[in-house]
């Protein structure tokens, strides 16, 4: 599977963004506490466009890919860099929420102790985040979000 681009930068105050970027299958990094030097630096080094919500940031003279992001809220967030995005069933859930890592494909016999019993009964497939430890699997939680995804991309 080919990794999805572009890849982002996100400030910190854009971590909801950075999530729903990930579940997409996006690269969607965020560095802690970092000075805006350094995040310049990076999305340079690492060929990431930087998504920021700070107006002083956008208006840097250093050469570097940026988009001011205008709206606070998540969806409108996304609306903002739809042109940027595609929206495809082969990439979604392809990535840790939590630290943007690739996930792998766990079989049930070793996640029967880490999810509820209701769970275990109805899902066949899950993932696994080697980094957090977090699992993931298709539940109604993943069929809301991507009716999100829809109501977005359509
Ligand atoms: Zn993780």
């Amino acid at each position: 599977m080919l990794a999805l681009k572009p890849k982002f930068l996100l400030s910190e105050n854009l971590n909801r963004l950075a999530k729903w970027l990930r579940l997409l299958g996006y690269d969607a990094a965020i560095y802690k506490a970092i000075s805006t030097d350094k995040m310049i630096n990076l999305a340079n080094k690492e060929r990431r466009i930087l998504l920021t919500r700070s107006n002083k940031i956008a208006v840097r003279k250093e050469k570097f890919s940026r988009i001011l992001i205008k709206s606070e809220f998540h969806t409108e967030q996304l609306k903002e860099i739809r042109s940027y995005l595609v929206f495809s069933r082969e990439h979604i859930f392809t990535r840790c929420l939590i630290c943007n890592k690739i996930l792998f494909a766990i079989s049930r016999d070793k996640v029967w102790n880490l999810v509820p019993e209701f769970v275990l009964n109805s899902i066949k497939e899950y993932k696994v985040c080697r980094k957090c430890g977090k699992i993931y699997w298709p539940g109604s939680h993943y069929k809301n979000m991507l009716e999100v995804l829809r109501n977005i991309f359509d």
